[in-house]
Order: structure tokens, then sequence, then C-alpha cells
């Protein structure tokens, strides 16, 4: 059983391809499942950028992603998804929005510390400006309070922070372990990211390092893509296998109505 949680669409406009050309990659490669989990619209047309609008949701992500579900039921099964944003101060807006639509599941990733998006190529100058250090400390309070908030299911890309191979100078430990813990209580997933072998710090998103602690407090996992090209769907998911099964017993998350049962890869 396989199943690539996290993927994306030309509807964000910095993704190729249809939602179509992304389920047609999933059947060609194999996989049991494909969650198409796009980025979220927010409020007050936040960072319209690298999003689609409120209205694009509502009459183009949602139908297609309903009827996409029908047409290749008897292939693959479709998971209705978005990657939410977690953001200090949008919370009320966002449990709303979630709660008007049937999702089987919602990632929160964490990609702005204030107005900072620090994932952002055009935006890696402010890593040199800043102290990494408090960097580091602030986007993990902000994995905890994504993780507090309660309105997301699976943790996305949990170490994104390093995307360009800044590293902090002190040892995490103490509050990687704070904020896993309060994750473990939130009873959310934690996904394997592939996407991060494709970008500057060449590295799997979950650490092995952060691995090891999910791992001892029990935190399930799931295994995304992050594509944002059809043909990166399912890629280097062998390597993505080899972590679960040594860090969570061989056994992924997978939601249904944002219900969570587990099974094994
Ligand atoms: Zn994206
Ligand atoms: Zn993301």
């Amino acid at each position: 059983m396989l199943a690539d949680y996290h993927t994306h669409n030309y509807l964000c406009k910095h993704a190729d391809g249809t939602l179509e050309e992304y389920v047609q990659h999933a059947i060609k490669i194999g996989l049991n499942e494909i969650g198409l989990s796009d980025h979220t619209p927010m409020p007050n047309n936040w960072d319209l950028a690298v999003r689609m609008l409120e209205d694009q949701f509502w009459n183009e992500y949602k139908p297609t992603v309903l009827s996409l579900q029908e047409k290749y039921k008897k292939q693959i099964t479709i998971k209705f998804a978005l990657e939410g944003d977690f953001f200090p101060g949008t919370e009320q807006w966002v449990k709303e929005f979630n709660s008007k639509s049937d999702f089987d599941y919602i990632i929160g990733s964490v990609h702005y510390l204030g107005t900072w998006g620090f994932d952002d190529p055009q935006f890696v100058a402010n890593y040199d400006v800043k102290d990494v250090n408090e960097i580091y400390t602030d986007y993990y309070d902000h994995i905890k309070r994504s993780a507090q908030c309660g309105l997301f299911d699976i943790i996305g890309h949990c170490d994104l922070v390093k995307k360009f191979g800044h590293r902090p100078t002190k040892d995490m430990e103490e509050i990687l372990r704070e904020t896993f813990k309060a994750v473990k209580t939130s009873g959310m997933s934690v996904e394997i990211n592939t996407s991060g072998l494709r970008k500057p710090v060449k590295e799997m998103y979950t650490s092995e390092k952060i691995l090891k602690i999910l791992s001892e407090y029990g935190i399930p996992l799931t295994i995304g893509s992050d594509a944002h090209t059809p043909t990166d769907v399912g890629r280097d998911f062998d390597l993505a296998k080899q972590l679960v099964e040594k860090y969570g017993k061989g056994k992924i998350s997978i939601y249904t109505k944002r219900q969570r049962s587990e099974v094994s890869i």
C-alpha cells in the first residue's frame, strides 16, 4: 500500500500540470492512493502569488477533485485535501473555511515567520540578516502552535527551515523534544516529504534525527512528494519507504473524512 499525500497543481501558480495529470502519473507508477492537497486559499488575499483564489477553490478545485474521484475510482483512491498554512491570527477564518467542505485531511504547514516567507527563494537573503538560532527557535515554536491549534491533521515538511542549508549553531534537542511532545498530544501525523532531496539542502524533510524522536514518541507518519510537477508524484518513495520501515514500524497513516487509520506499506 503506497499513498502520496502531498501534491500541487497549476492553480497555486508555482506548479505545473492539471489535477488530472497528477492523478494519471500516480496511476502510471502504481500508487494505491493520491492526496490532492494544493495550497489553501487564505483570508484578505494573503500571498496570492502562491495560492488559488477562494473562488477558484469553489468553482474549480473542489468540483474537479470530486469528479476525478468518480472518474478514476476503479484505478486509484483520490483524497480531497489541502495544504493549509499556520499563520497566527487566521485561525478562526481557517476553521470556518475548513468546516465548509468534507476534506479527507488537511496538512498543516508553516511557510511564514511573521511576514517572511522563509522558504521562498526570493527572500532567502533574510537568513543572513537574522540570527540563525533565533530563526530555528521561532520556526519550531510555530510548528508547536500549529499542532496545538487543532486545525490540521498532518505536520507538513516539519524541518522546512533547513531548505537552503542554513543550520543552527546551538543544540536543538530540547526544543525538538518540546515541539514533538506537543505534536504527539495533538494526535497528528508527521510527513516524510521527499521534496527536500530536490532542494539546496538535498535532504529529506523530517531528518533522521527528528524521525528518531518521532519513533520514540510513537508519532505516526505519512509520505508525500510535494510534487509541483506531475512526474514528481511518488518521487524517491523507495527512500521514504526505508525510513518508514526504520522509524514507523512499516506503517503509514491514511485519512478518510479526517479520520486516521494505519496501513502497512
Ligand atoms: Zn508549493
Ligand atoms: Zn509546503
